[in-house]
């Protein structure tokens, strides 16, 4: 996103609906600019069409400002998967399509929010590190296409400090790896300059106990169990195993 420096008249409209704290005044020229570096292209400061000049702009993009735009802006499907948002439809949606067998759980790390975003450096630190346990990513995932090397987690050099809203690194792992998996993750976390959440999805026991839970426990974690209901949305594909 761009502000004309000709037709801006300073008045900082647009500024409030920027979840990145990316527009900023500059009271010597008395208008506003937007910090490229931080702009993540999400499109929220234009949607509600608030400068009076039609100085805020949406500038063309190449193919860099794209990715930032595709995984900023969930109303762009991604080009590697069709998909808007992050990209996937991600384990919370796909655990109704049977794709976590008895014995296996998915796993999601999901880095950055509004506010803070991500850069691609911290999402390969990440997949670097769960790459050493030996997971098999999520092949239907943009951060997967971006990878030079799946086995090693390695992503693209040219996109590594390009800054994203959110970007999750997702995969299925056995639950005799999973501790394992867990660990890298937790050891990784302090070197990363985000946020993330962790997502672990499994079949649940005859009981309603989750297998994951004492796993998660077991290094350190304290996961909040939540079912959930995709009604009407659901692909009930999932056979009893
Ligand atoms: S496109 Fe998004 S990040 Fe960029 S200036 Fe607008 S609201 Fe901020
Ligand atoms: S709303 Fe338009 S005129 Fe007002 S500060 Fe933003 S770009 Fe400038």
């Amino acid at each position: 996103m761009i502000i004309d420096p000709e037709t801006c008249m300073g008045c900082q409209a647009c500024q409030i609906y920027c979840p990145m704290g990316a527009i900023a005044y500059l009271p010597d020229s008395g208008i506003c600019r937007v910090n490229l570096d931080e702009c993540v292209e999400c499109g929220i400061c234009l949607r509600p069409d608030p400068c009076p000049t039609d100085a805020l702009q949406q500038q063309e993009l190449d193919e860099i400002r794209e990715l930032r735009r595709a995984f900023s802006n969930p109303l762009v499907p991604h080009k590697s998967t069709s998909v808007p948002g992050r990209g996937t439809e991600e384990i919370k949606t796909n655990e109704v399509t049977g794709r976590f067998k008895r014995g296996h759980a998915g796993v999601a790390v999901e880095l950055g929010r509004p506010g803070t975003g991500t850069r691609f450096k911290d999402v390969e630190t990440v997949a670097m590190a769960i790459a050493k346990c030996g997971v098999s990513f999520e092949p239907h995932n943009p951060v997967t296409a971006l990878m030079t090397d799946v086995k090693t987690g390695k992503m693209r050099d040219d996109v590594l400090n390009e800054k994203v809203l959110s970007a999750i690194v997702e995969m299925v792992v056995t639950a005799d790896n999973l501790a394992g998996v867990l660990k890298a993750i937790k050891n990784v976390a302090g070197q990363l300059d985000t946020v993330f959440s962790l997502d672990l999805a499994c079949r649940v026991n005859p009981d309603n106990s989750a297998p994951v839970e004492e796993i998660a426990r077991s290094v350190g974690f304290m996961p909040s169990i939540n079912g959930k209901t995709n009604v009407g949305l659901g692909r009930p594909l999932a056979k009893e195993d």
